[in-house]
């Protein structure tokens, strides 16, 4: 089964060089050139129409299953322009659902409502019913006292390690958040595998052909085994598994590995800090406005022993470290790793917000891949500008700073921590948004990060990534021309759902 694309630019390597034709057998790119050159006989022809196609975008860090869930079942708060608003949608689902049903919502984010949501008003708003409002972070979750009854959580509850309960605001941060998890009732594996596929459907309609679901417990892992088990998997997926879920000091076994065209999982999870629009990352300097430093997950020794048990089976590693502390504290273990479990596989750094110049040396010597956000450039900007200290200021998301300084970069949404998941408005955050002046990167590197950097993330750099011959021939085609159009414009640029090449084999039945 051969296809040949053409009647538009292609892109092989996610840069302004072009080729007119691309030939695809069984999947995989044989060859590229002029049109004339290529010996298509038998082959199916795909006219581009005039669109670009590039190798298949990755988002390398979104949470499908959680992405899937807010646009299923989930209230999405992240609309919600101010408390009011919040409270009269609140009060919308509270009359929608059957009587002592939790109320999840998803979401908020004080910055833009004017303050956070508190136990007395979601008493108010859904009398008798427990509910959670996830903030749009989720690593800060309003409740109310129904909710906190039911996880058993009194005005005198210590907080679990790593977390924090402030009873009289219920606010709950951290690993808290694992007390009222843990009481609510479990998803069925069915909810869980039509959430992963409302996700991955919505991910593949936006152009991209893989993701990365950062954070996977073994209900989750079970429902994409099944899942990729009976062929379901629209797209790429890598897993990075989860090691201490949240609320306890209770750690899952490492998993079993699982590697085939459409699922990956050899990567476990860490958490090492908060997150930095909600100003829990763990930093040097106490954040504005709060006045307080964050809060580091793990104690250095203890993380130390979790990540080397990985790392010596053979498991990548992709820690969460934002805060500068954090990212100390993550590459002193990766170097610790290095030095006495030498040659071991790569490990990532999510998010990488607030390095300085020596994480980013250390992070090339050690070969680390780093994975950040550029559309928080975009949307939590007035959240860094209302916490982040005048001392880490020049340190957000320096993301040309990551490029110059030799690493391998992956581009990601983290959906749905933020709304916006289009790669296209990834890019131009990327670009045109830095935080930091001097901080955009070229359209080159961006592109280059949406799509080798995210097959390197994966650990799927031999077969997917650009489209020279060999690698499969997983598309991302966008309607019209990056290289000739102003950032700003980018966004509002169609791009045709993402087209994962074994899986599409057959052109004719392509969306
Ligand atoms: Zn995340």
């Amino acid at each position: 089964m051969s296809t040949l694309y053409h009647g538009g630019p292609i892109h092989p390597w996610a840069d302004a060089r072009t080729v007119e034709a691309l030939l695809v057998r069984d999947g995989r790119v044989v060859a590229s050139g002029a049109l004339d050159e290529l010996d298509a006989r038998g082959a199916a022809r795909v006219d581009l129409g005039g669109a670009h196609a590039f190798p298949g975008f990755t988002d390398a860090h979104v949470h499908v299953w959680k992405v899937g869930q807010l646009r299923t079942t989930l209230l999405d708060l992240r609309e919600a322009t101010s408390l009011d608003d919040l409270a009269a949608r609140v009060a919308e689902r509270h009359a929608q659902l059957p009587e002592g049903a939790w109320l999840w919502g998803r979401g908020w984010n004080e910055a833009r409502l004017g303050g956070s949501p508190t136990r007395e008003l979601l008493d108010r708003l859904a009398p008798g019913r427990p509910v959670l409002l996830t903030r749009t972070c989720a690593h800060i979750h309003a409740v109310n006292t129904p909710a906190l009854e039911r996880a058993g959580i009194h005005a005198d509850t210590p907080a679990p390690a790593g977390g924090e309960i402030d009873y009289d605001s219920g606010i709950l941060t951290e690993t808290a958040y694992g007390l009222v998890y843990g009481a609510m009732p479990e998803p069925t594996q069915a909810q869980f595998e039509a959430w992963i596929l409302a996700g991955l459907e919505y991910l593949r309609a936006l152009g991209f052909t893989a993701a990365t679901d950062p954070a996977v417990d073994p209900p989750l892992y079970a429902a994409y085994r099944a899942l990729d088990a009976a062929g379901r998997l629209p797209m790429r997926v890598n897993l990075l598994y989860i090691r201490r879920p949240d609320g306890g000091a209770a750690t899952y076994p490492l998993p079993e590995k699982h590697v085939s065209p459409t699922l990956r999982c050899d990567s476990v999870k860490f958490f090492t800090d908060g997150g930095l629009s909600g100003a829990t990352a763990a930093v040097s300097v106490p954040f504005r406005d709060t006045g307080t430093r964050g809060v580091l997950r793990f104690d250095t020794a203890e993380l130390y022993e979790l990540a080397r048990e990985a790392h010596v089976a053979g498991f990548r590693i992709g820690a969460h470290a934002i805060g500068d502390v954090a990212l100390t504290q993550l590459l002193g273990v990766y170097a610790r790793l290095a030095r006495e479990h030498p040659g071991g596989p790569r490990h990532r750094i999510e998010h990488f917000g607030l390095p300085d110049a020596e994480h980013l040396r250390l992070a090339r010597e050690l070969d680390v891949i780093a994975v950040p956000q550029p559309v928080f450039l975009h949307e939590l900007r007035a959240n860094y500008d209302r916490y982040v200290p005048d001392e880490l200021a020049g340190q957000v998301f320096p993301l040309r700073a990551m490029f110059d300084a030799g690493l391998d970069v992956a581009f990601s949404s983290d959906g749905p921590v933020v709304r916006e998941l289009r790669p296209l408005s990834g890019l131009a955050a990327a670009v045109a948004e830095p935080y930091v002046p001097g901080q955009a990167v070229t359209l080159d590197q961006a592109l280059g990060a949406y799509t080798r950097g995210g097959a390197v993330a994966h650990g799927d750099e031999n077969d997917r990534g650009t489209l020279e011959p060999g690698q499969r021939a997983d598309l991302t085609i966008v309607e019209g021309d990056l290289f000739d159009t102003a950032p700003q414009s980018w966004p509002d640029i169609p791009v045709r759902a993402g087209l994962v090449a074994d899986l599409s084999a057959d052109p004719a039945r392509t969306p």
